[in-house]
């Protein structure tokens, strides 16, 4: 994601995703319904044409908030913009909320952008919200929202154990172990460089396993393992069932 459009997004989210909200409903008009209508084709592409950019809260733009609503477990009753949905949008922009045609995001990106624009933010509190096996982005790979809880403290821990050193997600749900953990989103492949952007030495793999393992993940440490079918040096972090 380029620095204009995150901007563009945090613009239009200002009217979106406060607390103090106002409703908008049929008949209404305005910025406020044109920065609706511009997420909702953002997060909708195929309602690009259908939905009209003007303004003007008509049967269309209600139509596509039900289909956003739908989409999102936010209930078919009603086609207004409530706070609810309101947040949804914010979420699904931060990228903290991932499903069907919603473009996952460079989480990393957007946090550290949403910070510095003051934006209040806490990802784990909004993860834990969700269901366990829900998909989400993080750091732009689709995974289980229990499998992002565990990614993000084993980064903590990492960073905080081995300073400078960093974990790189390299594939998630496209995985080609014969495990279907994988597609399910409990599993993410990752690789570790130090801070002089080498590859980690065996010994420092094995200190990395055992970190990930202490954030609840079964651990095959690739780094070690040496096999014909081997893809390359990584580790392979696998979340339990929810
Ligand atoms: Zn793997």
């Amino acid at each position: 994601m380029r620095i204009e459009q995150c901007q563009a997004w945090h613009i239009a989210g200002r009217n979106l995703g406060q607390k103090a909200i106002r409703p908008l409903g049929k008949g209404a008009r305005g910025p406020r319904v044109r920065n609706l209508q511009r997420a909702l084709v953002r997060w909708m592409p195929t309602w690009k044409g259908k939905l009209a950019v003007d303004g003007e809260y008509g049967p269309q733009t209600a139509a596509a908030l039900a289909v956003f609503k739908a989409t999102y477990g936010l209930g078919v009753d009603g086609n207004s913009l409530d706070p609810r949905t309101a947040e949804a949008l914010r979420a699904v922009r931060e990228g903290t909320w991932w499903r069907g045609q919603a473009r996952p995001l460079a989480n990393g990106q957007v946090y550290e952008r949403a910070r510095k624009h003051g934006f209040p933010f806490d990802i784990e509190h909004r993860l834990r919200q969700l269901p366990p096996h829900q998909l989400v982005s993080c750091d732009g790979f689709p995974m289980q929202a229990a499998t992002a809880l565990r990614w993000l403290d084993f980064r903590e821990r990492l960073a905080s154990e081995m300073p400078g050193f960093a974990a790189f997600l390299t594939c998630t749900t496209g995985g080609t172990h014969a495990s279907p953990a994988h597609a399910e989103g409990r599993a993410i492949d990752c690789v570790v460089e130090d801070p002089r952007g080498y590859p980690v030495t065996l010994e420092e793999s094995w200190l990395v396993a055992g970190l990930a393992e202490a954030s609840g993940f079964s651990v095959f440490n690739e780094y070690a393992h040496d096999s014909l079918y081997k893809t390359g040096d990584h580790l392979h972090l696998e979340a339990p069932a929810p």
